[in-house]
């Protein structure tokens, strides 16, 4: 492709509501661009970046064994009504109704859709097992759309299903995926974890992990054991740690310890999370400022541990940023804790305003609260105990090791069934005996545009984007010095061509821009080759450039071609 005629361009800065950095790079980079909130367009190289994702997933589940299919994204209400989901899902489907007044979704997910299809295509036990897949546009009318690709209103996932005669049979087919997405995320280039998740709503017998590529800017906090090879998301951890709680480990009487709710939907809610935070360890702080709550907390005399800590705001759903951003939203000086300062400010949506009022005369515009005390300025019912997965406790599983915190970002997500869609919406088999049995399903999810984010968020510099090989938009990048030399353009044009003969993709910067500018361009878009066809032209020499290493070498035409393949 030409650079000169490529469909997008690229900008200095990004604009300012772009908070992630994979956000901020792949708008500058001009890899996509916004439309609505959690709405993206993929410019021709966020487009090619994307097909190459595409492309070794679909490899992947090729090779376990999975059949690809096209479902639609429209599907009736009365699918989801049969399942008891048209109400469950609540406000995160999106509702349609068409000119008779018939209601669809535009589907988040595809259980329902896939169940009404195994229903009529398996009778037979001797169809078993089949896995299904797809790679398609879902839509979720998320509460908090952000991050750009990570967190879309629609974005492109992976969906897989299986079906089996039996939970034994449901074993292997999930086997099957879970060494499918080790493959995937190690091909694509990103550092994944699985861990342990917990069952949550969309219920089901067995097991379910999530796949967790490791980043500061993950909104999942995942917990590690440093001995044993246990792993866990932080629901599931702490779900572990209260059953082992139970079980009793040294004599005294089981206590039964709950485990905290991480969900901060309203002003006291919000409140008395940061109380029993701050009961101990911190004062609090609430600002109301550019329609959002601002909480921060300041750290007190005592000692806090500020990775637990930020793992707590996290499991709460708050967003966690720098001291700076809070004095941006706030007016509050940068420094403002004084000597021991630590901020943590924590932004909340405007929705939790909204809902149930302020509490302690804070109704006022930037009026804060300090330390405000459960029953005396807000009453709430309890929902439990924030302190019982610290980090450094011990491991229950192995009882040698103890917990490291992560933040992740959830990439995959692997789930057992069992038939709990296959029984209601009467998906049946006849087994050997001629007896009628429900299906055994489970089903599989890759987040593959959110994938894409998470591969920048692993791979960038200050420069720009630092594409891993296998998911480049280009394998390749021609920057001639000077458009306007002869021999430059000559030689490039050649490169150019002969790239592309052999089977690999070449960008070619030919435009008429001065050399730092497109040497920018290029650091910014991240391909791993670049080729600079500079002064040395003439005598067919070029500098070869990876975009993980600093320096530079000088080649023969036939060296680099050698080099690149
Ligand atoms: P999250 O916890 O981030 O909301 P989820 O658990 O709701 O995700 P799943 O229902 O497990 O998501 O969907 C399978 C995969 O789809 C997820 O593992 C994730 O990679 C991806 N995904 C889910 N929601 C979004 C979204 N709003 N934007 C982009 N990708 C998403
Ligand atoms: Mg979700
Ligand atoms: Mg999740
Ligand atoms: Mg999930």
């Amino acid at each position: 492709m030409r650079q000169s005629r490529l469909f997008a361009q690229t900008y200095r800065e990004a604009p300012a509501e772009a908070d992630a950095v994979s956000h901020r790079l792949l708008l500058r980079a001009g890899f996509i661009r916004q439309l609505a909130a959690g709405v993206y367009a993929y410019l021709p190289l966020g487009r090619r970046v994307l097909r190459r994702l595409e492309g070794i997933v679909r490899e992947e589940m090729d090779r376990a064994g999975a059949q690809e299919l096209l479902m639609p994204a429209m599907q009736p209400a009365e699918l989801w009504q049969a399942s008891g989901r048209y109400s469950a899902y609540g406000p995160e489907l999106m509702r349609l109704s068409d000119r008779h007044g018939r209601e669809f979704a535009l589907g988040p997910t595809h259980e329902e859709v896939v169940t009404s299809l195994a229903r009529e295509e398996i009778h037979s036990y001797r169809k078993l097992p089949a896995t299904v897949y797809q790679i398609q546009t879902k839509f979720r009318d998320e509460r908090r759309p952000r991050f750009g690709l990570m967190r879309g209103r629609e974005f492109v996932m992976k969906d897989a299903y299986s079906f089996d005669a039996d939970p034994a049979g449901l074993d292997q087919s999930y086997a099957a995926m879970y060494a499918a997405y080790e493959h995937i995320f190690s091909r694509g280039g990103l550092n994944v974890r699985a861990v342990e998740a917990d069952a949550g709503t969309i219920g089901g017998e067995g097991g379910t992990h999530e796949f967790v590529a490791l980043s500061d800017i993950g909104e999942d906090t995942i917990v590690s054991c440093s001995h044993c090879g246990y792993a866990a998301n932080l629901e599931k951890a702490e779900a572990g740690r209260a059953a082992e709680a139970g079980k009793t480990k040294n004599g005294s009487k089981p206590t039964p310890e709950r485990i905290y709710t991480p969900n901060v939907r309203t002003i006291e809610e919000l409140a008395m999370f940061l109380n029993e935070l701050s009961s101990a360890l911190l004062k609090t702080m609430i600002y109301e400022a550019d329609g959002a709550i601002v909480a921060v907390l300041v750290r007190g005399d005592r000692e806090v541990n500020e990775t637990k800590l930020r793992a707590r705001l996290r499991a709460a759903e708050l967003t966690v940023a720098g001291a700076d951003a809070v004095a941006r939203v706030t007016g509050a000086p940068t420094g403002f804790a004084g000597p021991v300062g630590l901020n943590v400010p924590i932004y909340v949506d405007r929705e939790i305003a909204d809902g149930e009022g302020w509490i302690a005369g804070a109704n006022e515009r930037d009026y804060h609260v300090r330390g405000a005390k459960s029953g005396r300025d807000f009453s709430v019912e309890e929902t439990g105990d924030f302190r019982n997965a610290a980090e450094g406790e011990g491991c229950p599983r192995c009882e040698e090791g103890t917990y490291r915190f992560h933040r992740g970002i959830e990439v995959g997500h692997v789930f057992k069934l069992g038939t709990k869609y296959s029984e209601p919406l009467n998906a049946t088999y006849l087994d050997k005996e001629g007896r009628n049995r429900p299906l055994t399903m489970g089903c599989y999810g890759i987040g593959v545009s959110r994938m894409l984010a998470a591969a920048v968020e692993q791979h960038h510099d200050e420069a720009g984007i630092v594409w891993p090989a296998a998911i480049a938009p280009f394998r390749v990048h021609i920057v001639p010095v000077s458009m306007q030399d002869d021999a430059q353009r000559e030689l490039a044009k050649s490169l150019y061509e002969r790239f592309p003969a052999a089977g690999i993709d070449a960008l070619l910067d030919d435009r008429d821009e001065r050399a730092g500018v497109k040497f920018k361009d290029s650091d910014l878009i991240g391909i791993p080759i670049r080729i600079v066809v500079g002064k040395r032209a003439a005598a067919g020499e070029v500098e070869l450039k990876l975009r993980d290493r600093p320096d530079s070498m000088a080649l023969t035409v036939e060296e680099a071609f050698k080099l690149v393949f």
